[in-house]
């Protein structure tokens, strides 16, 4: 079978650049090795009202679980920051439903979805011919082009010899249904014991929560053992958390790197599978659709031109990808290498100096979490927070 693209993976970013190229009139199918769309999940769904609205999605009421207008952080010694207004800063989504609802809006442009459909191998030979094995049995299709959105463990490239960013984080969720916490405020926990290089969190999703960790460092305990640690153990979150049931269990891995590399002749690899994560909460789905969207306009334009190379797809995919988010990327893996380097007692002295310059306010008023770049040149202005911060990181590179 022929198509002017092929999508490995079915997730937002593969379904958003579906849309994209279909929405121009080219031929575009998305493979995807699950028998549904959304599942299973491995997200807690917390998406940016601005992000949202950049992207143009107009979520039905259904979709929407929660809005949240604020988050608490505690620091691994117990010391709290609460940034909270009357604002909408973003929704807790039903991501098996907000997948679907992806689909459906490519579908009607013209996109083809092939579910159940395990892409296996690829070759580049005047066109893209990939390998992918379904329900009735193995074949090959062509393409003009390839877009790798297969997730974290990126296939696509792997073979194609494009190194993905290097760490990742292993996270663990469970969704319960009793929790004592407001239903509008994201809680955030740091502190090695519970989420070593990365966070606890819970988060109101209507008449349930999501209680998760993330490990950003190996040390032989899986994710689901530092989450019952953080349910059992943490003298904050133990006493909030009141369920003995569990609905819903999510396991899953997120890059928390500046992408390397995103293009090779007639390859374009987009979301996690390219590393466009921020590197600090670990949400991609923002991020990576607004490189889908760039992506599957530079798939169109590489289709007009009939130009594949890596050259054309790196001025019309990569710069451009650079171009909107790339800064804001770099700003939140500068931020993950700063909290990954401090230990537990350094982690509390930045709370303390954060509390006392009123750093909450800021977070009230710089709440585009997408793009931290304006708060954090806010929090340089404050020579306290400066002065801990470069005992650990460069502070040229937060700039
Ligand atoms: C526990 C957890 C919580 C998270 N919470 C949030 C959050 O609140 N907000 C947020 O923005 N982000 C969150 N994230 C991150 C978010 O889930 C990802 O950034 C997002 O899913 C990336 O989308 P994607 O389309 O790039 O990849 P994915 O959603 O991973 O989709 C890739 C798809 O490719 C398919 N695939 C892979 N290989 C093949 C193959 N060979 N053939 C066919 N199909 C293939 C997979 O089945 C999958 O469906 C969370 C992640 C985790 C693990």
């Amino acid at each position: 079978m022929n198509y002017d693209v092929i999508i490995v993976g079915g997730g937002p970013a593969g379904l958003i650049t579906a849309k994209e190229v279909a929405s121009a009139g080219y031929e575009v199918c998305v493979i995807e090795e699950h028998q549904e769309i959304g599942y299973p999940t491995k997200c807690s769904g917390l998406f940016s009202v601005s992000g949202l609205e950049y992207l143009g999605l107009n979520l039905e009421p259904h979709l929407i679980s929660a809005t949240i207008r604020g988050g608490r952080f505690y620091s691994p010694s117990g010391k709290e920051i609460t940034a909270y207004s009357d604002v909408e800063r973003a929704r807790v989504v039903e991501r098996k439903l907000f997948d679907k609802f992806l689909a459906r809006e490519a579908a009607r442009k013209g996109a083809e979805i092939k579910l159940k459909t395990r892409a296996k191998g690829m070759s580049i030979r005047d066109g893209v011919n990939i390998r992918v094995k379904g329900v009735e049995g193995e074949a090959d299709l062509r393409a003009s082009l390839l877009v790798g959105a297969d997730g974290v463990k990126s296939n696509v490239a792997r073979w194609n010899g494009i190194k993905t960013p290097s760490k990742i984080v292993a996270a663990a969720q469970i969704e319960v249904d009793d929790v004592d916490i407001e239903n509008d405020i994201a809680e955030v926990y740091f502190g090695r014991a519970y989420a070593p290089e990365f966070y606890g969190w819970i988060l109101p999703k209507g008449d349930v929560y999501e209680v998760g960790v993330g490990v950003g460092r190996a040390d032989g305990r899986g994710p689901i053992e530092y989450l019952n640690n953080f349910i059992k153990n943490h003298p904050i979150a133990k006493n909030k958390i009141q369920s003995s049931s569990i609905l819903e269990v999510n396991l899953g891995a997120i890059p928390v790197d500046y992408p390397v590399q995103t293009v090779r002749d007639r390859v374009l690899l987009v979301g996690d599978a390219a590393g466009h994560t921020k590197a600090t909460t670990g949400g991609g789905v923002i991020t990576g659709g607004i490189a889908a969207k760039i992506a599957g306009n530079a798939c169109v334009k590489a289709l007009e031109n009939e130009n594949y190379s890596e050259n054309f797809l790196r001025r019309e995919y990569e710069r451009k990808w650079k171009d909107e988010i790339g800064h804001e990327l770099k700003v939140h893996a500068s931020l993950r290498k700063l909290f990954d380097s401090m230990s537990d007692d350094d982690l509390d002295v930045l709370f303390e100096v954060a509390i006392e310059e009123k750093i909450s306010d800021l977070m009230v008023k710089y709440r585009d979490t997408d793009r931290p770049s304006e708060f954090v040149a806010e929090i340089l202005k404050k020579d306290r927070v400066v002065e801990v911060i470069q005992r650990f990181l460069d502070v040229e590179s937060l700039m």
